[in-house]
């Protein structure tokens, strides 16, 4: 089945830390393949704008590099890469000076075109770049800003952050990303939850005994050592993104798929959090790994601070205190270094009251699987009868629908950023976050680090390539539950 593409306004769009690993990674990349698929169009222009000095010419160079190192396996033509070569620009500029300001000036004067600025730098400069865009006049009421993550530290930062962005843009201008927001399927959580009978009313603590979140990756701190060791898990995993999949599973339905219906809805949710106990949550640090020729090193030696306790794994529960979920517990758990990269969240519906088929056939229940990452897609385990004259023994049985099986190679292609940024184009924000939601969630995370930091806490070592600290899986057994396997 192919998409239907349906092409943005024409756009101009300023990538400040054009020159940076994300730039290069994901939004070059990106929007070379939103541009091939016919959505960015011809007249758009997108412009690079760092410290490094280049000329366009230089910089496109760059940009062809990008597509081939991470442009991932899609087809184009040369006339097509040489058209886009041909919106890309540059312009050198400093965040923290006047050089290059008047020159991005003149290139952005009156083209009547939609405006981003998509600010891909270091969070130290966001406040700058608002600033200063309003200095030089391109803070006008239409201008749209994209501004990366981490948005703030803790309440306090954030809450300053806020601040300043809004005496340069109004909030419906502001565009904060959160790119598990992009992912397909968490598009279709919302479709799946609203766009069928079948599940709503069973979406309550009723009928469901708990919800598990997971985001597992196997890969260390890697080359964001510096960075990391300052957040940590909780603020670089749970305050942001599996705060967002845990609203989009809580939420009430809004009454449309609109952006503020949609915000406010996963407002009240995180608002209506439960603090989190102190012995409801297990931090860990991930050991080096053995075994292996190529050894890998521990977080400790990673982050090079050997007495580090920053978390590299965070597990808790938590509940949501209203009436659609009081005594159902959420689980999250997200860290690196684990067996298997995996992001998926897991609905547990209660068993059957009473099983008719006799102790023998057990106790069953249904368990909806929801995978963000790899092989997006949406599983249900139902039980069934297990085939042949064994008598009425039961089986569970996946209902399984693989993404790119069921919709052809063509859903696999958008990743999580070309759509946001288009949706940026379209000035749709339901899948950004709003100013407020930010601050929420920061209220409900910064007690928990506070309590750590007042504890001396010191997380719990956890061998690479497991599924983190042995407490983790305490959390649950303590609660007769379990985890779900984490499986790539
Ligand atoms: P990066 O590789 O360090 O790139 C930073 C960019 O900022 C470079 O282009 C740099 O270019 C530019 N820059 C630095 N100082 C500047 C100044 N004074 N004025 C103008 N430009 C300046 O960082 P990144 O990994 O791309 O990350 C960018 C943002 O995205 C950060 O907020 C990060 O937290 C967020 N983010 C990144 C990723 C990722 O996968 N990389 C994922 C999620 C979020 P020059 O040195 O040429 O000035």
């Amino acid at each position: 089945m192919v998409s239907r593409v349906i092409p943005v306004d024409p756009f101009d769009l300023v990538i400040f830390g054009g020159t940076g690993d994300l730039a290069q990674r994901k939004i070059l990349p990106g929007l070379f393949r939103r541009f091939v698929a016919g959505q960015m169009p011809a007249e758009s222009r997108v412009i690079g704008a760092a410290r490094t000095e280049l000329d366009s010419a230089g910089y496109r160079e760059m940009v062809v590099e990008a597509i081939r190192e991470f442009g991932g396996d899609f087809t184009y033509t040369d006339k097509q890469l040489k058209d886009f070569l041909g919106r890309i620009e540059y312009t050198p500029i400093d965040a923290l000076g006047d050089a290059g300001w008047a020159d991005l000036q003149e290139l952005m004067k009156g083209k009547g075109r939609t405006e981003a600025y998509y600010f891909s730098v270091s969070p130290a400069l966001f406040g700058e770049l608002a600033e200063r865009l309003q200095q030089w006049g391109m803070a006008d009421r239409d201008a749209r800003i994209v501004v990366e993550k981490p948005f703030g530290r803790d309440l306090e930062s954030a809450h300053a952050l806020n601040a300043t962005l809004a005496t340069y843009f109004n909030e419906d201008q502001i565009y904060r990303i959160d790119h598990y927001l992009g992912k397909e399927t968490v598009q279709n959580l919302m479709a799946v939850r609203f766009g069928n009978m079948l599940f709503e009313p069973l979406w309550n603590a009723q009928f469901i005994d708990h919800i598990q979140i997971t985001v597992a990756e196997t890969v260390g701190v890697g080359g964001r050592g510096e960075y990391y060791d300052k957040a940590g898990a909780m603020r670089d995993m749970v305050q942001n993104h599996l705060m967002q999949l845990l609203c989009l599973i809580a939420m009430e339905p809004p009454a449309r798929f609109a952006p503020d219906a949609v915000r406010d809805e996963k407002l009240k949710v995180i608002r209506a959090l439960d603090p989190v106990l102190p012995h409801h949550i297990v931090r860990g640090q991930y050991l080096a790994e053995t075994g292996n020729e190529e050894k890998m090193p521990s977080y400790r030696e990673a982050v090079g601070a050997p007495r580090s306790r920053t978390e590299s794994f965070v597990a808790l529960k938590t509940h949501i205190s209203n009436w659609r979920w009081a005594g159902t517990p959420f689980y999250l758990r997200t860290g690196k270094r684990l067996s298997a990269r995996s992001s998926e969240i897991t609905v547990v519906f209660k068993e059957t009251p009473h099983s008719i088929f006799g102790e023998d056939a057990g106790r069953h229940r249904n368990v909806l699987s929801i995978r963000l990452q790899p092989n997006e897609g949406i599983t249900l385990g139902v039980t069934i009868k297990e085939p042949g004259p064994g008598g009425m023994r039961l089986i569970d049985v996946p209902l399984d629908m693989s993404f790119a099986e069921a919709l052809g190679q063509d859903a696999e292609q958008v990743d999580a950023y070309e759509r946001l940024i288009m949706d940026v184009m379209r000035g749709n924000q339901t899948l950004f976050m709003r100013g407020d939601e930010v601050e929420a969630a920061w209220a409900w995370t910064d007690p928990i680090i506070q309590g750590w930091e007042a504890r001396n806490d010191v997380p719990k070592p956890y061998d690479s390539g497991s599924a983190g600290p042995d407490y983790a899986n305490e959390l649950m057994r303590r609660d007769g539950r379990e985890w779900r396997e984490v499986t790539p």
